[in-house]
């Protein structure tokens, strides 16, 4: 379909973002409020990093200014938000090419919750060596599309040496 991970990749990367947004407690701080879009091809440990991290928020330093040469190294808190509230039609990261434990498709969440919005796991890829198959899920099926293989969809077995890559999960409706 796109012929390798990374026109794929950058693909979703266009419209998935989320929108940050902090204030830092020290009123001298040129980063007193702050808010920002963040976009691109997220990379985590494992399947369930971004959804607490977009659900949590996360602490930062602030590294704002104080006049012209002081950084600022009070904690700030970052929460996340779908930009204008409107939750994204999907969500798609990437998990770290070097950790491979648990990067086998038993581990994956069928559902995941961002912002109170639910999501069910729509596909992932798994590589093998530099080789990358694409696994859909439709209920309980899965179906396989392999481009070494064939054109056609193969229900998908179970495979241990195949480590997962990218994880595209779709709105529940
Ligand atoms: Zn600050």
């Amino acid at each position: 379909m796109f012929g390798s991970e990374e026109p794929y990749a950058n693909v979703f990367s266009q419209f998935l973002n989320f929108e940050e947004s902090w204030g830092c407690p020290d009123v001298n701080c040129n980063r007193v409020k702050e808010q920002n879009v963040i976009t691109g091809d997220f990379v985590f440990d494992n399947a369930t990093s971004l959804a607490y991290i977009i659900n949590k928020g996360e602490t930062r330093n602030c590294n704002g200014r104080i006049g012209d040469f002081q950084y600022n190294s009070e904690k700030i808190r970052v929460e996340f938000n779908f930009p204008h509230n409107d939750p994204l039609p999907l969500i798609k990261f990437t998990l770290h090419i070097n950790v491979a434990d648990g990067r086998t498709a038993e581990v994956i969440p069928l559902e995941q919750h961002y912002l109170d919005y639910k999501y069910r796991l729509f596909a992932y890829t798994l590589n093998k060596g530099e080789h990358y198959l694409t696994v859909l899920c439709q209920g309980s099926s899965k179906f396989v599309y392999d481009g070494l293989s064939s054109n056609s969809l193969k229900t998908y077995k179970q495979d241990e040496t195949h480590l997962l890559s990218t994880l595209v999960y779709i709105m529940d409706q």
